[in-house]
């Protein structure tokens, strides 16, 4: 027996987990419940963050959390719980399996089975955002060497355990060149430790053509997290309909499963939501508990299902639907199939998909770090970016002012006068191509402040063995 966390959320969430708790029961799964309350109410009773003690003490300590969807209260103030249950929890991988189940459920891909995997925690998704001058507002990008190979690592032991043949990357390493560069750069890295799995790259807007075009030509994809948000939903749209994805949130201790549909308040209490996605999720967490056997026995009955024509409104197709049942008519019918199998559509092997372990981090040893220079950042409200540098030039001394870049534009030296200019302006520093100390920058900053140049941020200029670790401006 396993004791598992669920919480039934808010919306069509109870409705949902209670037929998907009822299949669960009937297929004999070896499991025990704990149920917290999590989502609206607790935010309403005043805890901004959603979620009390309790409930994550209970999620800490069964360590397998079972969640229907929750609702994020509008308006300020309120933080989204699963945000904040992704990242305080360690869940870096996101898995989306996204099959189709043509002819049962409409689809323009019938040979579409692909399982995206996406970082969870790191990218944009950090949350950094500062407001710098009137007219700029910057969001911070951060992609680290133990993130990309955790979840590029997670990609590839994912595709043995469940016998995929072919990992794809997607990233925008033509543009990002540090951050998404990093991302391929141990994608590479990483695929030459696993020969027996066949691996390729694409750039991220080229591959999502291609996957919203001919998605069988891709079998497991991982990418970093804000274009894993994008592409796994549509993936599971073009795959039948988001309503049909389940997904699990994996972490080295911790792991939480669910739909990934939000809480439909429209159709909550009808009795009328699909809790499909939901039960996706429950056999995603049976496989990742070792309960395979009851994983494809609750899978086999609800492919069975789908084939019968027994189907929620929303899957209703003239033709193939047979029955058009309520949630709670569904899940007594997949109930009924329990120990059968499907005629037509192909079962699911989850083979000897159990928990797989993914190697702790080992620090490499240290690059040698050396400080090249620093880009100065400034607030100032005029249009000629010779006249900034005339005032900038002033401040030159052990360290001179080399470049002016406008939204990463350069525009001085011989900058366009096509070039748009906001108020924000990044000016390097750099010594002739020597080595610069702290104390340059601090007397660089000094001057600046006794000339009133209006500083809002520095970045220092690194290379680590001697490769440039900063992004030149365009057009430099
Ligand atoms: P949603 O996914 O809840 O619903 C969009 C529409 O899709 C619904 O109105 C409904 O017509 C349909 N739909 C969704 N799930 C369905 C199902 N199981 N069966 C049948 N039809 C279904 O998206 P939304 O309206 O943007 O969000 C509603 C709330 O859910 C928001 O408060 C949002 O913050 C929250 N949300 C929560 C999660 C989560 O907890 N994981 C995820 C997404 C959104």
């Amino acid at each position: 027996m396993q004791k598992i966390t669920i919480a039934k959320g808010d919306g069509i969430g109870p409705e949902i987990m209670d037929a998907t708790l009822s299949i669960l029961k009937a297929a004999n799964a070896r499991l025990e419940y704990e149920e917290i309350e999590i989502g609206e109410k607790v935010y309403l009773s005043g805890n901004t963050s959603g979620i009390s003690k309790e409930a994550w003490d209970s999620i800490r300590r069964n360590k397998i959390f079972l969640k229907s969807p929750i609702t994020t209260p509008q308006g300020g103030g309120y933080k989204s719980l699963n945000v904040t249950m992704r990242k305080a929890l360690g869940l870096y991988a996101n898995v989306r399996p996204c099959r189709n189940f043509h002819p049962f459920i409409k689809t323009r891909h019938p040979e579409m089975d692909t399982v995206i995997i996406r970082e969870n925690e790191e990218d944009l998704y950090a949350g950094i955002e500062h407001q710098q001058t009137d007219e700029v507002v910057q969001c911070l990008k951060l992609i680290t060497r133990p993130g990309c190979e955790r979840i590029v690592r997670y990609a590839f032991e994912y595709a043995r355990q469940y016998g995929r043949k072919k990992v794809s990357c997607f990233t925008k390493d033509n543009i990002m060149k540090q951050t998404d560069g990093l991302f391929h750069r141990v994608f590479k890295e990483i695929a030459a430790e696993y020969l027996d799995i066949e691996t390729d790259h694409w750039i991220i807007d080229i591959g999502s053509a291609r996957l919203a075009d001919t998605p069988e030509i891709f079998d497991v994809i991982v990418m970093p997290n804000l274009y894993g948000d994008v592409v796994s939903d549509i993936a599971a749209q073009i795959s039948g309909s988001v309503g049909l994805a389940g997904s699990s949130n994996i972490g080295s201790q911790c792991a939480m499963f669910e739909a990934i549909h939000g809480s439909a308040p429209p159709i909550a209490g009808k009795n009328i939501a699909n809790p499909t996605g939901l039960l996706k999720g429950a056999i995603m967490m049976l496989t990742h508990i070792g309960q395979v056997d009851i994983a494809e026995k609750i899978n086999n009955a609800w492919l069975k299902t789908i084939e019968d024509g027994i189907h929620t409104e929303d899957i209703y197709q003239p033709g193939v639907t047979s029955e058009i049942v309520g949630t709670r008519e569904f899940g007594e019918a997949v109930i009924k199939n329990l120990g059968q199998k499907p005629t037509f559509l192909e079962e699911e092997s989850f083979g000897k998909a159990v928990k797989f372990e993914v190697p702790e981090y080992r620090r490499p040893a240290s690059r040698k770090k050396e400080l090249n220079g620093v880009d100065v950042f400034v607030d100032w409200k005029g249009q000629d970016p010779d006249k900034l540098a005339s005032v900038l030039e002033k401040l030159n001394g052990d360290v001179n002012l080399t470049m002016i870049t406008n939204r990463g534009v350069k525009v001085w030296p011989e900058g366009f006068s096509e070039t748009f200019c906001t108020d924000h302006w990044r000016c390097r520093y750099e010594r002739n191509g020597h080595p610069v100390s702290n104390k340059h920058i601090a007397e660089l900053l000094n001057k600046a402040f006794e000339e009133k140049v209006d500083i809002i941020k520095t970045e220092n200029l690194y290379s680590f063995d001697g490769e440039r670790g900063y992004s030149l401006g365009q057009g430099q």
